[in-house]
């Protein structure tokens, strides 16, 4: 149930809930009492008391409007009388407190009692005389010899204990014991659906901001609480998840620092080696000299080109490098490349050709200088793991609906199957290179942010001892005719 419609079910339901409880118990009531006690509180004898009222209330008005020196006569007398027993009701006329006219037997004391009760509550028209009650009705007279006179009308209303104003009133008692109770049960269901769920999400908020996450908020009570419940769970789970992301980046910081600190350190640690040979006289002729130089050199050419590689890494990594897009031709681009390229791969013995498969060439949007490093990037690769005497790499141009798939494939030392998920990380590298061949493990960890930046996509798949194929994709922008 939704909010809305449980508030207006309650608002009507505190007004008829009772209603119907007070009118049922009360039939109830009546039947209880009129089967089994017998007592007479049935409507019969609610229409005779309304009668007799209103017989009463006529008499009355007849009285008035005639002389009241009239009820002295005894043919009006007798005809007041023939009135009222129709309807089994009385009449005692007092004149100056002694009774001139009576149809019923009554002490003086009673009358006397009658006549306080209808002073002192006008508005009351019952008298309980020895145990039996009467609808009474006092009009107070003036003779015309100034003698003061009063009209007691009187009809009998029964024995009963049990009271019309007393039924009145267990009426009233059922329909506040029903309201309250009513009450109650409309305040403990939205105790049970709105204010139990509250009171655990209050809790839940307590823990979270404690720091404590490993909890569930369980969907719980009415429409909009339930959706609140959803929204803070998936709050939860969002922390959870920045948390873990946090947790990662911080370890991923860490590991960093200690992969930059361990590959920084191995050649420098060498550098020093050889200058120390030298500063020593380890290098005692000027060809040791010249050849422990060279590689002092050339591993301070590995140092600087590690670091130009974190560099530029870290710069990709912060978004600082802005991207420069040109439309360019995809195919006239890789010839380009290849051509560039081709004269150092055929010195190291190395063929490699361009497999053009597009049926038309493409429009692609590339920062040029940025995609040429992916693409000498991944051909250093080829360069660097090839272990056969004939090298070949191919590189295969074709497309799909929406992009142009680039495969630089290798015939080289090919990637283990436990690496291959890892070699696009940052300082992945596989145990068989790592000792033997250069690199500063970055080269694909940045191809990666340079395609990415493109929006685009790149993979690797590989057999073992046979080839390695780096595949790219990019979107299409639009054909060449
Ligand atoms: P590195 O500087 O070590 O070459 P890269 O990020 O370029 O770093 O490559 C990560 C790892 O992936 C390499 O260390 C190597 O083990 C593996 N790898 C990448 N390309 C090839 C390939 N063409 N053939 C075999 N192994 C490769």
């Amino acid at each position: 149930m939704n909010f809305k419609k449980r508030l207006a079910f309650s608002n009507a339901a505190i007004i008829v809930i009772p209603v119907v409880v007070t009118f049922v118990a009360s039939f109830l009531l009546i039947f209880i009492l009129d089967r089994f006690i017998n007592v007479d509180i049935s409507y019969e004898r609610f229409k005779r008391f309304s009668q007799v009222q209103y017989e009463l209330f006529k008499t009355d008005g007849s009285i008035l409007s005639n002389a009241p020196d009239k009820l002295l006569e005894k043919e009006f007398q007798e005809y007041l009388a023939a009135r009222l027993e129709n309807i089994d009701a009385d009449i005692i006329v007092l004149k100056n407190h002694r009774r001139v006219f009576e149809t019923k037997q009554m002490s003086l004391i009673d009358i006397e009692k009658i006549l306080e009760k209808s002073a002192s509550i006008p508005l009351s028209n019952m008298v309980n005389i020895d145990g039996n009650r009467y609808i009474v009705r006092v009009i107070n007279i003036n003779f015309t010899d100034v003698e003061k006179g009063n009209i007691i009308l009187l009809a009998y209303a029964g024995s009963d204990w049990f009271t019309v104003d007393k039924f009145l009133l267990m009426v009233v008692i059922i329909f506040i014991i029903s309201f309250l109770l009513t009450n109650v049960v409309l305040i403990l269901g939205f105790s049970r659906s709105i204010l139990k769920p509250l009171g655990k999400l209050q809790e839940a908020s307590g823990k979270i901001s404690g720091g404590n996450l490993d909890f569930e908020v369980i969907e719980d009570g009415d429409d909009e609480i339930r959706d609140l419940c959803t929204s803070f769970e998936k709050m939860r789970l969002k922390l959870v998840e920045s948390n873990y992301r946090q947790k990662k980046y911080d370890d991923s910081r860490k590991m960093l620092l200690s992969n930059i600190s361990h590959d920084l350190k191995t050649p420098i640690t060498s550098i020093k080696g050889y200058v120390e040979g030298i500063l020593d006289g380890v290098a005692n002729t000027p060809v040791k000299v010249e050849k422990y130089l060279k590689t002092v050199y050339s591993k301070s050419n590995h140092v600087d080109n590690m670091i130009d590689d974190l560099l530029l890494y870290s710069k990709l990594d912060l978004n600082q490098v802005p991207f420069n897009f040109e439309k360019t031709d995809v195919v006239r681009y890789f010839e380009d490349c290849i051509n560039e390229i081709e004269t150092e791969l055929e010195r190291v013995n190395i063929e490699i050709e361009l497999h053009n498969q597009l049926v038309h060439s493409f429009y692609v949007m590339i920062d040029r200088d940025r995609l040429r490093r992916v693409v000498i990037n991944i051909l250093d690769n080829s360069k660097k793991y090839m272990d056969k005497n004939r090298g070949k790499i191919d590189i295969f141009l074709r497309e799909t609906n929406s992009s142009i798939i680039i495969e630089i494939r290798d015939n080289g030392t090919g990637i283990a199957p436990k690496d291959l998920p890892h070699i696009f990380d940052r300082f992945y590298r596989a145990d068989s290179s790592r000792t033997s061949l250069k690199g500063s493990g970055l080269g694909l960890a940045i191809s990666k942010q340079i395609i990415e930046g493109h929006g685009g996509e790149i993979w690797a798949i590989s057999q073992k001892n046979e080839c390695t194929s780096v595949m790219i994709s990019i979107r299409k922008l639009e054909k060449l005719i």
